[in-house]
């Protein structure tokens, strides 16, 4: 079976996927499908883009009738992710008048009760699901399935207690499910004992090396981000993702680059929540066409046309590379991953390439570094400061032996 059409589901869900141009299904989308119409609970693994949000959100949309109150959550770790993955739903869902309430902190709360009431399906952050639990606006004891997207970031250090009080409240007989790229044994292990005999469905575990292509340089410190910029102007990228390990790091990038006359913006948890969104929808639409982002968007977001992902500094782990460097290349289109080491970087950094095909790029010849400056009367929050020669991270970035994977705060 492979398209949607031979699927045993409502003719108004088939409708709604051919509206979106959804005809034949994805490999992880063919083989989860009917396993969770089944009644399964499945924890499935598959590259980034391979199309999991439909894989459980066109079951999710057949099992859950109209006017019959929340009968589906689903759990994601970023304010953003939630709001995608809710308008997908939306979509699926829509000749069903499904109602979908959108939960997530840094919004008001009031909109998000009164939605909550007409709801059929939640889709939301632990934190502001959490609150609306507390306050009584929010009531799962009724659910019939739960999905946690993302989920070995749902179940790591940061998120496992909220995870848990959730599950608390919801019924044991409860259908759960488990999607994300990277599915660590140990991570399957917890997830276990609050499952039913999952199946384990993988797909495809890794981008094809046609669509992908990972590279590195070898850079001072000092001179990174002049090496950016450089190589940002000579790519001309159609858009551009690059990561930064802290805040503060993620906003001194982004101003840099656009006063190299780039067009930048970031993107952090710090910032107010109605510029995140603005943020993320103009770079949707390649306004700015470069991002400059802390792992608060290395995870699940589905723009077109990213071509490049910059690592500006090396995530810790991995699972957090495959994830950032999975906003590109994405169902099937290519993309570049570069990653711009320097000293304190190549201890993270050899963990990566035991599992990735990494290739050495030689500095170009004619590049030279410009020197940048901290002027005082900039802020940059208040750990910047000074007048001296800066290229960011040594002080900000990844520390050896530093925080680990599990901080919220992105
Ligand atoms: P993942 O969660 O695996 O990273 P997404 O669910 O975000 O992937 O899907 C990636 C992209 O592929 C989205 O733009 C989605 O709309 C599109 N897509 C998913 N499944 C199909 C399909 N069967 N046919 C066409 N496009 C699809
Ligand atoms: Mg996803």
């Amino acid at each position: 079976m492979k398209l949607f059409s031979e699927l045993n589901v409502d003719k108004r869900i088939i409708k709604a996927l051919e509206e979106m141009g959804f005809i034949d299904m994805t490999e992880v989308q063919a083989r989860v499908i009917p396993s969770v119409l089944d009644g399964k609970d499945v924890i499935a693994q598959s590259i980034t883009g391979s199309g999991k949000t439909a894989a459980f959100g066109v079951p999710i949309s057949e099992k859950v009738e109209h006017g019959k109150g929340i009968q589906a959550v689903i759990i994601g770790p970023t304010r953003e992710l939630i709001n995608q993955v809710g308008v997908e739903m939306q979509k699926f869902s829509r000749h069903k008048y499904l109602s979908i309430a959108l939960v997530f902190g840094g919004v008001s709360i009031e909109p998000q009760m009164h939605k909550i009431r007409s709801a059929e399906i939640v889709v939301g952050t632990p934190g502001r699901m959490l609150d609306h639990m507390q306050r009584g606006t929010l009531r799962l004891d009724k659910i019939k399935i739960l999905v946690l997207d993302e989920a070995d970031r749902m179940l790591d250090m940061g998120f496992i207690d909220d995870i848990k009080k959730i599950l608390s409240h919801t019924p044991a007989n409860r259908q759960t499910m488990l999607f994300s790229a990277t599915m660590p044994d140990e991570i399957v292990e917890i997830a276990k004992r609050f499952m039913k005999n999952p199946v384990k469905i993988t797909g495809e575990k890794e981008i094809s090396h046609h669509l992908l292509k990972h590279y590195y340089y070898d850079i001072i410190q000092e001179e990174k981000l002049s090496l950016l910029e450089y190589i940002i102007k000579k790519e001309n990228p159609n858009l551009a993702l690059v990561f930064c390990a802290t805040r503060g790091l993620t906003d001194f990038v982004a101003t840099e680059l656009e006063r190299a006359g780039l067009e930048a913006k970031p993107l952090h948890g710090g910032m107010e929540q109605g510029k995140r969104m603005n943020i993320l929808e103009g770079f949707h639409r390649g306004k700015p066409h470069i991002l400059v982002a802390t792992d608060v968007a290395a995870r699940g977001l589905d723009i077109k046309n990213v071509s490049h992902v910059f690592n500006y500094d090396i995530p810790k782990t991995v699972e957090e590379y495959t994830h950032r460097i999975g906003r590109t290349a994405r169902f099937g289109k290519t993309g570049k991953a570069i990653s711009l080491l320097s000293k304190q970087d190549h201890e993270f950094f050899r963990k990566i390439v035991r599992y990735i095909d990494v290739e050495k790029s030689a500095m170009p010849q004619d590049f030279k570094p410009r020197q940048i400056f901290f002027r005082r009367e900039r802020s940059f929050g208040n750990r910047f400061g000074g007048r001296r020669s800066f290229s960011g991270g040594s002080r900000f970035g990844s520390k050896p032996g530093g925080r680990r994977v599990v901080n919220r705060r992105r």
